[in-house]
């Protein structure tokens, strides 16, 4: 069966000990009802907790279906995701996070849209069970996103998709450090779809993103799509200058028509400091170019293996796995 798989699931585990079994519980018997022949791919991220010997014990399992990467450190979701991909062997591949916020059970509903002749599945959440603010600033991003990057994706949030082995075989031929796979994969489509899907709340554990880590997640987002931001902010520049060059004129003016004055200095105070925060801002976002292009240069490695398990594909007459 591990010969050629139709169906891959890829799965980004890190630090989700409380979740697996259950996980493993329903994505199992969820996949067995397809009756296709899959994989099972699961990256263990660096977890600090037991999730690696977890998926070790679950490889034991099923050595025919599973297979684990396990990376020497964290490396994020999104590389957890790319490794997966570059080792992926299914013609569909589908990505799932393991904490259960979506159900394994909708993986058929991905792959009937895909017979239907899309490439890309995206998902919209029905009902979303996160809390409210991230509710309201996921959308707020999502609107921004879609209208600096033109990249449509009606819920960027859900991890739950499926792409076809063309779109695979571009994202991994991508060399960008930090990337965000559901929107290079739009961007790789030509027929993309979107279907609905359920959310719940985590199973167990804890969600990996903080605030500070969705406001990076949400920055890579937009500079890793487009330099719309820097066109933005020359064309600011522009008006400012033609504003403050009318504004020297009118106030010349002004001191030739009513001799010298020193009122207003707090609404110039006010201005200015307006002007250096849009300064600062753009310095930053400058910044966040440069530092992707840093990034890029350095060319270090995206991601580090440690190893990988894996049934040799004799596996499937009777020998024991092999583990390398
Ligand atoms: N994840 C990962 N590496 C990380 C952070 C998260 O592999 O550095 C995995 C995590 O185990 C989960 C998925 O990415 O399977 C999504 O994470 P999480 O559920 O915490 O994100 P949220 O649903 O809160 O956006
Ligand atoms: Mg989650």
């Amino acid at each position: 069966m591990i010969g050629a798989p139709i169906l891959s699931v890829v799965i980004p585990v890190y630090n989700e000990e409380a979740g697996l079994a259950q996980l493993f519980a329903r994505l199992y018997p969820a996949l067995d009802a397809l009756n296709i022949p899959y994989e099972c791919l699961f990256i263990n991220d660096g977890s600090r907790d037991r999730s690696a010997a977890l998926l070790r014990e679950q490889f034991q399992k099923r050595p025919d279906v599973t297979r684990v990467i396990l990376f020497n450190g964290n490396f994020g979701q999104h590389m957890a995701i790319m490794a997966g991909f570059e080792h992926c062997r299914g013609q569909r591949v589908v990505t799932l996070d393991a904490d259960l916020q979506n159900p394994p059970e909708d993986i058929g509903n991905l792959l009937a849209a895909m017979d239907r002749g899309h490439d890309y599945v995206g998902t919209i959440r029905r009902t979303r069970e996160d809390r409210a603010w991230r509710h309201w600033a996921s959308r707020l991003m999502n609107r921004l996103r879609e209208k600096v990057t033109h990249i449509r994706m009606t819920d960027q949030g859900c991890m739950l998709r499926a792409y076809d082995q063309t779109i695979i075989h571009a994202i991994t031929s991508c060399r960008e450090v930090n990337t965000y796979i559901p929107a290079l994969a739009y961007t790789f489509s030509s027929h993309p779809t979107e279907i609905t899907v359920g959310h719940e709340e985590r199973a167990a554990g804890e969600s990996k993103y903080s605030l500070y880590s969705l406001i990076r997640l949400n920055f890579d987002l937009i500079t890793g799509f487009s330099i719309l931001p820097l066109q933005f902010f020359s064309l600011l520049g522009m008006g400012l200058s033609l504003l403050s060059g009318l504004f020297v004129v009118f106030l010349f003016l002004r001191r030739l028509i009513v001799g010298p004055e020193a009122e207003g200095l707090f609404t110039l105070f006010a201005i200015t400091f307006f002007l250096i925060g849009i300064l600062l801002f753009s310095i930053g976002l400058l910044g966040e170019y440069v530092g992707r292009i840093y990034q890029q240069v350095r060319d270090r490695p995206r991601f580090l293996i440690q190893g990988i398990l894996e049934a040799e594909p004799s596996a499937t007459s009777g020998e024991d796995p092999l583990v390398r």
